[in-house]
């Protein structure tokens, strides 16, 4: 008998699993249930993405090649994007997610996955299979899916983790606006990104303004204990950014939580969570899309092995491969993101931090190019050295926030 492989979610990581299912020759059926809505996402993904999952250039909206972070006093940390050996691939892709989501599920589609426009209502996974009952959105009505094994790729909420009885994740929340400016205002934002730290913009988290095609996408991260401000803090980066908005037009606001945590299990009998549904995003960064891919790929290679016999032992190779490969990346930057934006000290130390040439190239050749070799001993006596003297200055001095030096609302 044929074996086929259900996936609820087909945004980033499940598109990614069908393409990888279909490249191993599995039935494949994807259920997703808004397939005319972008997902509420800065866009910001790594030249990774593009060289490893094949994607055309045309996808991104922008290069960027620069980065700008402020500090909550107002201190500006100006960086390039260059890793270790810089080359023409050094960028953050900007892109918009319809676009790109969208070039993702036609391409499942092409290798032969089957798209259904629904939304997952039953979920059961019985000894011979799973039964999974979804609702038909063109008209309400209720079809029943039979598949050996299921991948939840249905983002923070996880329908598909509440079936199989699992707790929810802790969650932050982001909230961005696409604002259309006039290209004189555009000019300031052409190939670079910024990133503002402070209380009232992003207590724990930071907050950001991309630039796309003909928009530039600002917004915030509000952590667990912040998410109820998450309009005022927004209010409030758009006030930081004053005149830089002047003439800007809304064309989108949008908001989305995002997980806080890994998943314990990400893989169980007939069943495996990928993306955010298993909570890979990275804490400093909130970045999730590359990550939502490569898991839907590796969940899916694993899959098409054992689908003879797919018990949770088996499939759980996949989170074996997982944190063998990326365990001390999560933990290392769930740790910077503690101690880098803990409090607003910290957040000047971490932007006086970024100006150092090792912490530079380090950073950009694990994001850009995701690899993680350590770094040499120069590099980190020099590293060290330099935040130990900018833990001495920012812990000696008082900086005045700039929400004390401009008055404008503190949010929280
Ligand atoms: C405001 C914001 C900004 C962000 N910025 C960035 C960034 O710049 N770069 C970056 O890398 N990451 C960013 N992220 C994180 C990134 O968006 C996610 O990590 C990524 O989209 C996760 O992909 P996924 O495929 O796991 O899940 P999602 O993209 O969340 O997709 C889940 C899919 O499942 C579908 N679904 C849910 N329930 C059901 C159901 N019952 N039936 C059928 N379908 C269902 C949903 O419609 C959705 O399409 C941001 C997130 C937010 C909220």
């Amino acid at each position: 008998m044929t074996q086929r492989v259900l996936i609820i979610g087909a945004s980033v990581g499940g598109a990614t699993a069908a393409i990888t299912l279909r490249g191993l020759g599995v039935e494949t059926v994807l259920v997703e249930r808004e397939l005319h809505k972008a997902k509420p996402c800065g866009g910001a993904v790594p030249p990774a993405a593009f060289k490893e999952f094949d994607l055309p250039a045309e996808l991104i909206d922008r290069k960027v090649k620069h980065c700008l972070v402020v500090s909550p006093s107002g201190q500006e940390t100006h960086i390039d994007v260059a890793g270790s050996v810089p080359s023409a691939d050094d960028y953050v892709a900007m892109v918009r997610r319809e676009v790109f989501d969208g070039f993702l599920r036609s391409r499942a589609q092409e290798r032969g996955a089957e798209l259904i426009h629904g939304q997952l209502i039953a979920l059961r996974v019985e000894p011979r299979g799973v039964r999974a009952t979804y609702r038909r959105i063109a008209d309400g009505s209720e079809h029943t899916l039979h598949a050996d094994a299921v991948i939840g790729a249905d983002g923070a909420y996880s329908p598909t983790a509440r079936f199989l009885g699992l707790p929810n994740l802790p969650r932050a929340v982001a909230i961005q606006e696409r604002i259309a400016l006039p290209a004189s205002q555009m000019a300031r934002w052409e190939d670079t990104a910024d990133l503002y730290l402070g209380r009232e913009v992003s207590p724990d988290l930071y907050a950001w303004a991309f630039p796309k095609r003909d928009h530039i996408a600002v917004g915030i991260g509000a952590g667990p204990g912040y998410t109820a401000h998450a309009r005022e803090l927004l209010a409030n980066l758009k006030a930081r950014l004053g005149p830089a908005l002047d003439g800007g037009r809304l064309i989108l606001r949008e908001a989305h939580a995002l997980p806080m945590e890994p998943r314990k299990q990400m893989a169980f009998d007939r069943a495996m969570l990928i993306g955010d549904a298993a909570g890979l995003v990275v804490h400093t960064s909130g970045e999730g899309i590359y990550w939502a891919m490569k898991s839907g790929q590796i969940a899916a290679q694993v899959l098409a092995r054992h689908l003879d016999a797919p018990s949770a032992a088996n499939l759980r190779a996949y989170e074996q491969l997982w944190w063998s490969e990326y365990g001390s990346m999560y933990t290392f930057l769930r740790w910077l993101q503690k101690w880098g934006y803990g409090n607003e000290r910290q957040m000047e130390v971490f932007t006086e931090m970024c100006r150092n040439p090792d912490v530079q190239r380090l950073t950009f050749d694990s994001y850009m190019h995701k690899q993680m070799a350590p770094a040499p001993w120069g590099a980190q006596l020099r590293m060290t050295w330099d935040i130990l003297c900018a833990q001495a200055r920012n812990y000696l001095r008082r900086r005045t926030p700039l929400r004390e030096q401009r008055q404008y609302a503190l949010g929280v």
